[in-house]
């Protein structure tokens, strides 16, 4: 994995640069699209605006609308779209090991969309290949897994089948996965969507494909595997070697990562990505009006937060992002040790900076006081800390100290 770091003012020339290639609603005559700059009352010229290019981005208001990895997309924005191809490059091939220009993608409203496409696009690609019926189609996934795999079963009326994890390891337990597929074969699923997490929401834990997979193979022909990296995808890849969720690991054809989580970019940073000649299985050829026709779920979208997700990784490059990362790992190792010291339960992925601890050994006040986030409200077993950029040691320590207080007086009673 390797790319330049460039610098703060090479940065602003490119954006710049782009925005130059864009139509320009203020002198470009364009009558035809329904699009225009932001609303000039509110957004008007500031002059710092020459400084800040994305936010001179925002205020022009590029569309990205469109797969722009598939076709040219819509020609008014080639600029910005140019830069939206070269952050989907980095992430694809770099990042996720993809072969050269071997994908397509785009960049969505988040990691919840780019989870429906995936499970769209088998769907359709189920039921135009075989002639499948959605009441055929199955998605799998670990109890840990994001909820948002049950909002797209249920719009795409597919049948979501969890399975149990371990409690302490939050390993995938292969005896419920196997009984669980054998059940939905006797009833009827026949076709099989794998949705493994690189870093789940709750406690960072990360799936293993082989295991998974060999269970799916003794029952299943027909599957597809997606990786549900919107948490860990900014984080796994930069400090662990492993490249079993990637697209190095023939076996996953499409993957989700958002900015948004561990990038800081804004919201509405999300990345989809999948292997060539699976997009257009979610073509809308209806979309006639669309230059170069709609792959996406969303439509249109902005050009400012592709801008903006590049940008920081141009920023850092990748040794630079490493190195960030690494940062937030040793703090996260700094928080086990003392856990560890303290005697607390808790679960962590070694390369992640998620820690869940369990219920049993913190105060629901301290808890609360730290904002820390419960896998359940009705009935916390675990409360998580995630290791963020605002997150400095001594927020952990005055957290520490708060929570062996307590301890001790556990202890005691
Ligand atoms: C946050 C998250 C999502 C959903 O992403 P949004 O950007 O909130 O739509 C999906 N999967 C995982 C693992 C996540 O952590």
């Amino acid at each position: 994995m390797y790319w330049e770091k460039i610098s703060k003012s090479a940065i602003k020339q490119r954006v710049f640069d782009a925005l130059n290639k864009n139509v320009n609603y203020l002198n470009g005559s364009v009558l035809g699209l329904p699009g225009t700059f932001l609303e000039q009352e509110q957004f008007y010229d500031f002059s710092f605006l020459k400084e800040a290019p994305f936010l001179s981005v925002l205020m022009k208001n590029p569309n990205h609308i469109g797969c722009h990895t598939y076709t040219k997309g819509e020609m008014y924005f080639s600029g910005t779209q140019q830069i939206e191809i070269d952050l989907l490059k980095i992430c694809a091939e770099e990042i996720f090991n993809a072969p050269e220009f071997g994908y397509d993608g785009y960049v969505a409203p988040g990691g919840t969309e780019a989870n429906i496409q995936a499970q769209w696009m088998y769907r359709n690609c189920f039921m135009q290949n075989a002639n499948a019926k959605s009441s055929e189609i199955g998605v799998v996934f670990s109890e840990d897994a994001h909820y948002s795999v049950y909002k797209s079963a249920n719009l795409l009326g597919i049948c979501p089948i969890s399975i149990k994890v371990n409690s302490d390891d939050r390993k995938i337990m292969l005896d419920d996965l196997k009984s669980k597929l054998q059940d939905s074969f006797e009833k009827g699923i026949r076709y099989l969507i794998v949705h493994l997490s690189m870093g789940t929401t709750m406690f960072g834990s990360v799936d293993e494909p082989q295991a998974f997979l060999d269970v799916v193979k003794q029952i299943f022909n027909n599957y597809y595997v997606h990786v549900d990296a919107a948490f860990g995808g900014f984080i796994y890849p930069f400090s662990s070697n492993d490249l079993d969720l990637t697209f190095k690991n023939p076996e996953i054809s499409s993957i989700t990562v958002d900015g948004h989580k561990m990038l800081q970019s804004p919201y509405g940073t999300g990345i989809f990505l999948c292997r060539k000649g699976l997009i257009e299985y979610v073509q809308t050829p209806e979309a006639a009006y669309v230059y170069g026709s709609d792959f996406t779920l969303c439509g249109s979208r902005s050009g400012a937060n592709a801008v903006s997700m590049w940008m920081i990784l141009m920023t850092h490059g990748s040794e630079g992002w490493k190195q960030q990362i690494s940062g937030f790992i040793d703090l996260t190792n700094y928080v086990c040790e003392q856990l560890v010291e303290m005697n607390i339960k808790f679960y962590r992925n070694s390369v992640m900076n998620i820690v869940a601890i369990s219920a049993s050994d913190i105060d629901v006040e301290i808890a609360k006081q730290y904002f820390l986030v419960a896998d359940n409200y009705n009935n916390p077993k675990w409360w998580k800390i995630v290791v963020m950029a605002h997150v400095t040691k001594d927020m952990i320590d005055s957290f520490l100290k708060d929570l062996k207080k307590t301890r001790k007086f556990v202890n005691l009673t």
